[in-house]
């Protein structure tokens, strides 16, 4: 690597914000297992709490193991600052407390992931925030709906699960048009395939549990923006009103699984298209919802937007939800379990799973339908995703009843 060379994402992925001459030689890390951090007086704390001195204070508030998390997903999101946490739900939720108050209105997609739905339609709405569901992949229906009280529009590109688009760009523009901040959650796409800041989004929100930490092996969050708002989260919405930090073995195990991240987004991107079309083609399989796919509604904005369509896949089959969980159960390696992004192909059913927080009738009005599956398509080979698959959905009920 010549010095004059920007590095590239995997190379900043591995190196950027560490240097083990500092660290008597160790390639990785330190992880940082400590609560608190000792003052050398009692001026050099007051200091430190008056924010005139940096430093850690307590591990609620920061950490270097931590930090180097923080500093390396907000240079891989083309962003100022970034922010670790307990889970996504809480950096959905310190990000939102931080930013909203009683009378404040949040616009959102129609399709959001369960706990965020519910959060926001029995949380916030309970202390007096305004949740209005808009169509975001309408770009006249955004500009309608934002009002003077809007202070957040929050969406998810693709959304979880019904792999719904939008425009990042385009709705920040109207957005911003209106002094009004935009928050986007990119568990989905990752900054391999989509970043959201660069394209004119004020936050973004992950799940780190997903694709960033890749492993199954733990739950953490994250967001990353603007120094300023993101000293605001983490002071107002982490410290005070959550406390949902991340545990420092935890952000030890996502910068582990960031130095994979492009390499494995690469084989799930290549992988999922090639099931996507074997699921399309099959007979016992209706709508496939894959923004790869030339028949997916949003494909042309999935091809300007992302430089590859990830590894998530929404189908139906064409017996509905009983030919569904028929097929689902005779799945032998694939693994009925919800979450996503891992090494392990997961499969789950949304309307009773990660989505039943909405009533049937709000799913109806959402676009979730009730038979809709989700695979999350793993790392194994190709090959043998699609023998599982092929023989569940071969099964002769389904010949039967074709
Ligand atoms: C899983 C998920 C979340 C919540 O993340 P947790 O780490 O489980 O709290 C938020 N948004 C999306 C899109 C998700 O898939």
């Amino acid at each position: 690597m010549t010095p004059s060379r920007p590095a590239g994402f995997s190379t900043r992925a591995i190196h950027l914000g560490f240097d083990p001459a500092d660290h008597e030689g160790a390639l990785t890390p330190p992880l940082h297992l400590t609560s608190t951090f000792a003052f050398d007086s009692v001026e050099a704390g007051a200091a430190r709490f008056a924010g005139e001195v940096a430093g850690h204070i307590y591990s609620r508030i920061s950490n270097p193991t931590l930090d180097l998390l923080e500093r390396r997903v907000a240079d891989l999101e083309g962003a100022e600052a970034g922010l670790a946490l307990a889970s996504g739900m809480g950096a959905i939720t310190s990000v939102l407390w931080t930013f909203l108050k009683p009378g404040d209105e949040i616009v959102t997609d129609t399709t959001l992931y369960g706990c965020t739905f519910a959060f926001m339609r029995h949380g916030l709405a309970k202390w007096g925030v305004t949740i209005t569901h808009a169509d975001l992949t309408d770009l006249a229906a955004v500009d309608r709906a934002i009002g003077p009280q809007t202070r957040i529009v929050y969406f998810e590109t693709p959304a979880n699960p019904n792999m719904r688009l939008v425009d990042i760009a385009a709705v920040s523009a109207i957005a911003h048009q209106a002094g009004t901040m935009v928050v986007v959650d990119n568990t989905y796409a990752t900054p391999v395939l989509t970043r959201p800041i660069e394209l004119g989004a004020d936050l973004v929100v992950h799940s780190a549990t997903k694709y960033m930490g890749g492993h199954g092996d733990l739950v953490g969050g994250i967001a990353v923006g603007r120094a300023e708002d993101m000293t605001q989260v983490r002071l107002v919405g982490m410290k005070d009103m959550t406390g949902a930090v991340m545990a420092p073995f935890n952000a030890m195990l996502v910068l582990r699984g960031l130095k994979t991240l492009k390499l494995r987004m690469d084989r799930h991107c290549a992988s999922a298209m090639e099931i996507a079309r074997a699921l399309e083609s099959h007979p016992a399989v209706g709508q496939v919802y894959f923004p790869g796919l030339p028949s997916f509604a949003q494909h042309d904005l999935a091809v300007r937007q992302m430089p590859g369509f990830g590894g998530m896949i929404a189908f139906e089959m064409k017996g509905g939800y009983v030919a569904g969980a028929a097929m689902m159960n005779r799945l032998q390696m694939i693994r009925r379990a919800v979450s996503l992004g891992d090494a392990e192909s997961l499969v789950q059913h949304p309307a009773s799973m990660t989505h039943s927080t909405y009533t049937p009738e709000e799913r109806a009005a959402h676009g979730i339908s009730e038979g809709l599956i989700r695979l999350s398509v793993g790392l194994e080979e190709v090959e043998d995703i699609l023998a599982d698959l092929t023989q569940a959905l071969d099964a002769p009920t389904l010949r039967l009843s074709a």
